[in-house]
């Protein structure tokens, strides 16, 4: 009798897995963290042994803790950090380097000289994204520049590529499989976004040989089984897609116009585009979404650096509260920001206006300024940011939005959700299980195997927390004017 279905959710900090029941309820998770390494400034690695380690480990716990088997399982799903990226051996399965982490920007200037060579159009109109060192594409080909002998290797087909879900899949199958979702590929920089295939130009230009490249398949399908010397049960791997996307999932956001953000320590926007990359805007990303079948969702997505990390600073910095969740009664003795406006633009601007010389400030004090106000106006710029992602999103595409799905650590503050209605003049919707991205790795698994019956099965499981309808906030108009004041004077701050 299958009983669970689990997701496997390799975070960039720590690994964990998470039962759920055919009632989208948890019924167990378990976690571990794993070691950052830093090797220089703006160098980050993990080790990828560890990674899979700890995720194994993760998996065993959780089925101990819980009193669960294997066989009670209908399925597991992966879902994970995106863009990092592992190279092995094919035979031995050992990494012939650490896991190059998204965060790393070794590669910064070779993609500056990827732009200045005029690839910019090119790379945006076929995988949808920006040159940056952020994406995969340029993370591989330092490994074999750098790594004495790997490119020798590789030319002789002796090593695979993979993103996080690709390496934990090969492990799970003591090397039998190696693919990547979709969702995954779409963030390498080396894949076509229309046609759904490795693309050669690309991998050319980056000097990157084909046989390297995992198989890609859709997000939920009967990949294969989980070994039986890793464990029991015959566990079918039926679902994958990075993370983001896989919140997207859990959040419902099935139809075009469906938008979800996540506040953690940045903010994730998502919007899901229909069966067409939207590919207009300049200061979004376009992703693939999923695919199921026949059925592909393309998605816009904006990321945001500065979220709850305001909150943190708050906290951590000027101590003006001593948790995080205290800002909500702070903010809550005020009924307005008193003038205050704040750009948490800490590590220059994200999505949707791209500044990395801009700085953080903090305008429009005076000597009746207190620490409430500015926790009101720390709410205000989580939720301003959130806002001009979403406004560019509307506008690229036409598409009217109709609400907002949240999750993450600062969705909890209800306050912050009501200034994000007010903002956006649209309902916003606080799921009942916020962990959206171990339920969409967890949701794609189970409609592979029938656990689910279909998309509708699954909404009617669904559950809301909380609503937040659009109520004006005092002084609306004037927040909108005066952030986009502070915002302009904000921008392009240090000397270049
Ligand atoms: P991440 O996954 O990025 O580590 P989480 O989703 O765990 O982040 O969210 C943690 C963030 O949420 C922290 O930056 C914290 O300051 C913020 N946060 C947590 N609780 C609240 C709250 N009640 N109000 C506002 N921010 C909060």
């Amino acid at each position: 009798m299958k009983k669970y279905v689990i997701s496997l959710d390799s975070g960039t900090t720590s690994n964990r897995a998470v039962i759920f029941d055919q009632e989208l309820n948890i019924k167990g998770i378990a976690q571990q963290e794993f070691q950052q390494i830093y090797p220089k400034p703006g160098w980050v690695e993990h080790d990828a042994n560890e990674i899979w380690q700890t995720q194994y480990k993760v998996l065993q716990d959780v089925f101990d803790q819980n009193q669960v088997t294997p066989e009670e399982v209908a399925g597991i799903g992966i879902t994970n950090q995106r863009e990092t990226t592992i190279i092995w051996d094919r035979k031995s399965g050992e990494p012939v380097f650490n896991a190059i982490v998204w965060q790393d920007r070794r590669t910064a200037e070779y993609c500056e000289q990827l732009k200045k060579e005029g690839n910019i159009d090119k790379i945006r109109q076929k995988t949808g994204l920006v040159i940056d060192a952020y994406f995969s594409g340029t993370k591989i080909k330092w490994i074999l520049d750098h790594v004495e002998g790997v490119r020798e290797r590789a030319e002789r087909g002796e090593l695979s590529f993979g993103t996080v879900e690709t390496w934990l899949v090969w492990n799970l199958t003591l090397g039998r499989l190696h693919i990547s979702d979709v969702s995954n590929a779409s963030r390498t920089m080396l894949f076509n976004i229309h046609s759904l295939e490795w693309d050669d130009e690309l991998l050319n230009l980056l000097d990157i040989p084909k046989s390297l490249m995992p198989d890609v398949v859709d997000s939920s399908e009967v990949y294969g089984i989980v070994h039986s010397k890793v464990l029991s049960g015959n566990i079918p791997i039926s679902g994958m897609a990075g993370d983001q996307q896989a919140s997207l999932f859990g959040q419902l956001c099935f139809e075009k116009g469906m938008v979800k953000n996540t506040y953690g320590t940045g903010c994730f926007v998502m919007m899901n585009t229909g069966d067409q990359p939207e590919l207009s805007s300049e200061s979004l990303i376009a992703t693939i979404g999923w695919k199921i079948g026949n059925n592909i969702q393309y998605a816009t997505e904006g990321s945001i650096f500065v979220g709850g990390a305001l909150v943190q600073w708050l906290r951590d910095s000027l101590k003006i509260v001593q948790s995080a969740p205290e800002i909500e009664a702070l903010a809550q003795e005020v009924d307005d920001n008193g003038g205050v406006v704040i750009v948490p633009a800490f590590a220059g601007l994200g999505a949707p206006h791209w500044d990395q010389f801009a700085r953080g400030t903090m305008f429009g004090i005076t000597r009746a300024t207190t620490p409430a106000h500015i926790a009101r106006a720390t709410l205000e710029a989580i939720a301003l940011q959130v806002k001009d992602a979403i406004d560019v999103m509307k506008e690229t595409s036409g598409l009217e939005i109709k609400s907002l799905k949240v999750d993450g650590g600062a969705s909890v503050n209800d306050l912050l959700m009501h200034i994000q209605s007010d903002l956006l003049g649209i309902e916003v919707v606080r799921p009942a299980i916020t962990e959206t991205t171990a339920l969409g790795a967890a949701l794609l698994a189970g409609l592979a195997v029938g656990f689910w019956k279909d998309l509708n099965d699954i909404k009617n499981r669904w559950k809301v927390d909380r609503t937040f309808s659009p109520k004006p906030l005092k002084n609306h108009d004037e927040i909108v004017r005066y952030w986009q004041k502070a915002l302009d004077r904000t921008k392009n701050w240090l000397d270049n």
